[in-house]
């Protein structure tokens, strides 16, 4: 209990200093100065259902996440220093059986969600829940149209990616992107990407 105790201050020590810290901070959004982060973005999990050809992350590695208790400990720290939006990533945040009731708690704080995926486990039932709780914005990622897709991404995974991409459209859901990651193996695609985009205005 003690170690946990100490686990949790010294992260809540550390994002207060990021937070607080005395430097301007900028949004490259707005391109305003703030003199705070809005956005904050945890990690759930290092798992994830795919194996990405980029991906930084190392699953083979046994990392500790954070339990639903801290994650919830740190939210309420956030809404108090004054963050305004949480994004939720991962690893694939869907993989995390606590996702709803991690997104319920930060909206019940009355703040911003966003959730970033690779999109290949939205189901009806999912894609339905996050508009019936209030997510802000889900960002699916894909590398590249068809076989690009997959050549980075693995399997299927581009069918896999867009039926999530397109369940999350029929839904009341405020802003869906796509992030691509672009790297050699997929520079000449984006045009493709930003076509394909487009056409799902
Ligand atoms: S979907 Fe994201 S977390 Fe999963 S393997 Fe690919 S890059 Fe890594």
């Amino acid at each position: 209990m003690e170690s946990q105790k100490s686990k949790m201050d010294t992260i809540l020590d550390c994002v207060y200093y990021l937070v607080n810290r005395p430097k301007i901070w900028f949004s490259t959004i707005s391109g305003k100065a703030y003199n705070k982060p809005i956005n904050i973005t945890l990690l759930l999990t290092f798992k994830c259902n795919l194996n990405c050809i980029s991906c930084f992350f190392d699953k083979k590695e046994n990392k500790q996440v954070l339990t639903k208790k801290e994650i919830f400990k740190l939210i309420d720290q956030f809404k108090m220093w004054g963050i305004k939006q949480i994004t939720l990533s991962g690893g694939e945040p869907l993989v995390r059986n606590e996702l709803l009731e991690i997104i319920t708690y930060i909206k019940k704080k009355g703040l911003w969600v966003g959730i970033i995926t690779n999109g290949t486990l939205i189901t009806k039932n999912i894609s339905k829940k996050f508009s019936e709780l209030g997510v802000n914005k889900v960002s699916v990622s894909i590398d590249g149209i068809g076989k690009i897709n997959d050549k980075i991404r693995g399997g299927n995974n581009f069918k896999r990616s867009i039926r999530g991409l397109n369940l999350l459209l029929k839904e009341n859901i405020p802003e869906i992107r796509i992030n691509s990651v672009i790297t050699s193996k997929n520079l000449e695609n984006i045009e493709k990407i930003y076509d394909f985009a487009k056409k799902r205005e």
